[in-house]
């Protein structure tokens, strides 16, 4: 599917395999980026969709949580398949709605893929433990049951791996499933559903109930719902946590980020620039994963900012179905002024901007474009320093020593991840014991973990205990029951 009719499509909730309309009033538009044309509009469903959502689920889970888990897997494997043969369908979506580029969105389809490849292997992943003679003639054994109906909440920024670390692998181990996207990008979460139907999946494992807001706040207070899955910025993040938590459910919510990369004096200077640059202004910024520091130890000759404005200079800027383009716009126009904002603050406290992107919006008037900005001698007590700005704006701070850059790490409130650049295996293993964060890269640039990893932020940047995907996704999606028997009765 690609949107290119003229007549605007107008969304639809999916509740017991049905597309119904929002019982609503209010729709907004899902606008493309980078060209700012309508692709749809998206409803602001209520309370009332909310409900007969997560009705349907209940329903369902009454038969779901009884199928065989390796029929279920079974609908994995041909989801997998399907996704797979409509990859590049589906990577040009991402791009119409999110806006990143075609070779971005062609690695987020397969990192979903990926997801759907290990909820597949549920059938080992959801065994037991078992353990004989635990006293005389007494054997006891632990099985995992799932939870019921999980609510899951997206963010926009990966329209289509999100919402695939989380619904796989719930309905995979017998739970079913309302899905809560993200309103600015939920073309693609559509036709994910209609993908997993196709698959095989029963009415009412799966719903879809498009809006904002409300519909978070409806899961969150609903007696039905067991577990939340959360992605998204930090307030919302905490708000989620706190509010799923005082009403008794399970959650994981996932949040903003602020990654630190460290520039070792020994770095190759070119790869780490282009790794650095990749990074920070790949997505325009908006990744969790992206670098959004760069702490450069010891550089007086400013050998690494040097290479970086280079590149900076060089990288190409435009719409992500162009050939060869890094750069694409931010989300929304609200999101860029938001972005000036902390521009200008960084001006204002103190910070050298070494590269303005400002200048780039006037030449790219058609889409939400803003080009790569760069501050240098940012130190952790500026807001550009503290703040997420989730866009393409990297700051580079001084340190004269590694332990000096891991007190830079160390200060920061977030802790998603952390990167180093050098050859030196004891700067290496000092970083892996000692950066306060839950995803280290060595000579990588954005180091995401795959489906099998746990996707371990750290601190603020994620509220709970069990990490989405990996055992901990199982871990958070079953319970244990641990039956204990006596056979000399
Ligand atoms: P967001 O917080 O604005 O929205 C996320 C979800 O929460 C959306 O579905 C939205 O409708 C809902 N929401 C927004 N405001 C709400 C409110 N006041 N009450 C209830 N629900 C609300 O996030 P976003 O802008 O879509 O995504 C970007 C953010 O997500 C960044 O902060 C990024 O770091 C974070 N993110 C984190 C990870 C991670 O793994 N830690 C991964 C991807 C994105």
């Amino acid at each position: 599917m690609t949107i290119t009719s003229k007549e605007t499509v107008v969304l639809k909730n999916f509740i017991d395999g049905n597309w119904v309309q929002t019982n609503g009033v209010e729709y907004l538009d899902v606008i493309n980026p980078a060209t700012k044309a309508c692709l749809a509009k998206v409803p602001i469903s209520t309370k009332e969709d909310v409900e007969a959502a997560v009705r349907a689920a209940k329903t369902s889970f009454k038969t779901w949580r009884s199928t065989p888990v390796p029929k279920r897997a079974r609908i994995l494997y041909a989801y997998h398949h399907l996704l797979a043969k409509h990859h590049d369908e589906l990577a040009k979506l991402i791009v119409q709605e999110n806006g990143k580029a075609y070779k971005e969105a062609h690695g987020e389809v397969q990192r979903g893929l990926e997801c759907v490849e290990f909820a597949a292997g549920a059938p080992t992943l959801m065994m037991g433990e078992s353990l004989s003679n635990i006293a005389e003639e007494i054997d006891s054994s632990m099985y995992r049951y799932p939870l019921g109906v999980v609510g899951g909440i997206t963010p926009f920024n990966f329209p289509m791996m999100v919402p695939l670390w989380m619904f796989p692998l719930a309905i995979a181990c017998g739970n079913t499933f309302v899905l809560k996207p993200s309103e600015r990008t939920p073309l693609l979460a559509n036709r994910l559903v209609e993908l997993f139907i196709e698959a095989g999946a029963p009415n009412g494992v799966l719903n879809i109930v498009h809006g904002a807001h409300d519909v978070v706040n409806g899961l969150l207070n609903h007696k039905d719902v067991k577990a939340i899955s959360f992605v998204g910025s930090q307030p919302v993040a905490k708000h989620v946590y706190e509010t799923a938590a005082k009403n008794g459910k399970r959650v994981q919510a996932l949040s903003g980020a602020k990654n630190h990369h460290v520039v070792m004096p020994d770095a190759n200077i070119e790869k780490a620039a282009q790794h650095v640059l990749t990074s920070a202004f790949g997505s325009a910024g908006q990744r969790c994963m992206a670098c959004s520091a760069v702490v450069v130890v010891d550089d007086d000759k400013n050998q690494f900012i040097d290479e970086l404005k280079k590149k900076a200079n060089e990288l190409t800027i435009g719409n992500g179905m162009e050939e060869e383009v890094l750069l694409t716009p931010v989300i929304r126009e609200n999101h860029r002024e938001k972005v000036l904002g902390y521009i200008k603050q960084g001006i204002s406290e103190g910070a050298s901007l070494v590269r303005d992107g400002r200048k780039e919006m006037d030449e790219l008037k058609e889409g939400y474009f803003l080009g790569p900005t760069i501050f240098d001698h940012v130190t952790p007590e500026m807001t550009i320093a503290k703040e997420e700005i989730f866009a393409p704006v990297l700051s580079v701070l001084r340190a004269k020593d590694l332990d000096e850059a891991l007190e830079h790490i160390e200060k920061s409130r977030y802790g998603n991840g952390a990167t180093i650049y050098t050859k030196d295996a004891k700067a290496i293993r000092q970083f892996r014991e000692e950066a306060d964060a839950g995803m280290i890269g060595v000579n990588v640039g954005v180091p995401a973990t795959m489906a099998f990893f746990p996707f371990s932020g750290w601190k603020d940047s994620f509220y709970g205990d069990l990490h989405v995907n990996g055992k901990d996704g199982v871990n958070f999606f079953t319970k244990k029951k641990v039956i204990t028997s006596r056979f000399d009765f």
